[in-house]
């Protein structure tokens, strides 16, 4: 099936109902009908049409969805708007699509681990000149009106220090870092490593493994996702499970790789769990609560677009003490290039999260995804809220490891 054809089956389903528009998050703060999946599946069928020709307007509409998946989450007649924004994007005009930066980045960059390496040293080497505090970095000044904090670049890679070769056996497990996780959380990385040990596992890191691809479907290149995608599979050989603590990294292993390869891509993506999902019914008397209370945060890419909900919540309750809190599945505006291309957008979704985290007792706030950890700790340090954010492997290893030397980050 043509991409045409692909986005025109989505579009026959929309009867129009309107049930997306109590869920988006575009929708809620503008109340533009051109940004709800019920006016972007009418927008792109206007251009199906040829009713309607692209503009930098119809440009803006798609790129200013999250992908958050709410929307298919509520829709009754199962309309994949995702799939009609990343068609829609790939089918984007020249003048209207990839830029030569992201093309760059993308398509040369990306599949070069040791290319990406370099860059991110050099960036780490410079960051100095960025004025920062607690661990995080102003963003440069002429970005983001230079509000954004973005977190400190560590010296070393989460897969320069737990990368291997080896090939994982009978008992051993995967790890699939991610690209925000390997470059600016390996802290995070450490912790599920950690955790996982102590639940009797050994661990893989295999050091080949390449970005996901979603930040490249994002901005409609499927040919390069699809790159990515055949490059991952050869770096996890063999049968062994692949935990993921990413949502969306988790979400584009399990939804797209059979999508983008067909049957191998299915064969690979029944071996992917998340970081909860594999760990929550795998924990036993070993696991000693710690005495925080908890606040947790809902990915949308976990919780809308995967349905996992209660296996964090089951992970939050044995290892820490968790305290359930109003707003919990709010967005918070992350949607990955979408709060760099639409910062202050993304920053009045957050508001709303952050209203609601004011009003809720906590010591803590767990999420289990890194970009979301980005967004919040930026968001609320730009309020002057103080609560700590931290991934879920983070909680349980210090809830698994309490008898042992404190964590070496
Ligand atoms: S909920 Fe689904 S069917 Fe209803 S308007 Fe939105 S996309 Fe169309
Ligand atoms: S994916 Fe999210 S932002 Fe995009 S239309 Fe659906 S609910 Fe709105």
């Amino acid at each position: 099936m043509n991409d045409f054809a692909r986005i025109r089956s989505e579009l026959v389903k929309c009867s129009r109902c309107g049930k997306c528009l109590s869920v988006c998050p575009t929708y809620q703060l503008t109340t533009d009908e051109r940004r709800v999946a019920r006016g972007r599946v009418a927008l792109a069928e206007a251009v199906l049409d040829a009713e309607l020709d692209y503009t930098a307007k119809l440009k803006e509409s798609i790129q200013s969805c999250l992908k958050c998946l709410r929307c298919s989450w509520a829709c009754p007649s199962g309309v994949e708007v995702q799939t009609v924004i990343t068609l829609l994007r790939r089918r984007m005009p020249r003048k209207y699509g990839l830029s030569l930066w992201n093309k760059f980045v993308f398509r040369y960059v990306l599949p070069r681990r040791k290319l990406t390496d370099i860059l991110v040293r050099l960036a780490s080497l410079v960051q100095f000149l960025i004025p920062g505090k607690k661990g995080m970095t102003r963003h440069l000044p002429l970005l983001f009106k230079g509000k954004r904090r973005i977190p400190h670049l560590p010296g070393r890679t989460a897969l320069g220090r737990f990368g291997t070769e080896k090939k994982a056996d009978a008992n051993a497990v995967y790890l699939f870092t991610g690209c925000l996780m390997n470059y600016a959380y390996p802290e995070m990385i450490g912790s599920a490593i950690r955790s996982l040990k102590k639940l009797g596992y050994e661990v893989v890191v295999p050091r080949d493994q390449l970005c996901c691809g979603t930040p490249v479907l994002s901005l409609g290149d499927v040919e390069q996702a699809k790159r990515l995608a055949e490059l991952n599979l050869s770096a996890f050989p063999g049968d062994a499970p692949i935990i993921v603590p990413c949502a969306s990294c988790a979400k584009t292993l399990k939804d797209e790789y059979p999508a983008l390869l067909g049957e191998k891509g299915e064969r690979f993506a029944r071996r992917v769990s998340g970081f909860s999902e594999f760990v929550s019914p795998r924990l036993d008397s070993r696991v000693i609560p710690l005495a925080a209370a908890a606040l947790y945060h809902d990915p949308c890419h976990l919780r809308y677009g995967r349905n996992i909900a209660e296996q964090p919540r089951d992970v939050l309750r044995k290892a820490a003490h968790y305290v359930p809190s109003d707003g919990e599945d709010l967005c918070c505006g992350m949607g990955g290039l979408f709060s760099v291309h639409h910062y202050g957008m993304s920053s009045r979704i957050a508001g709303r999260k952050v209203a609601a985290l004011r009003k809720a007792k906590g010591d803590l706030l767990v999420t289990e995804c890194p970009g979301c950890i980005l967004q919040l700790r930026d968001q609320l340090a730009q309020r002057g809220i103080d609560l700590p954010v931290r991934h879920i492997a983070e909680v349980l290893e210090e809830a698994v490891c309490r008898s042992e030397e404190p964590k070496r980050f």
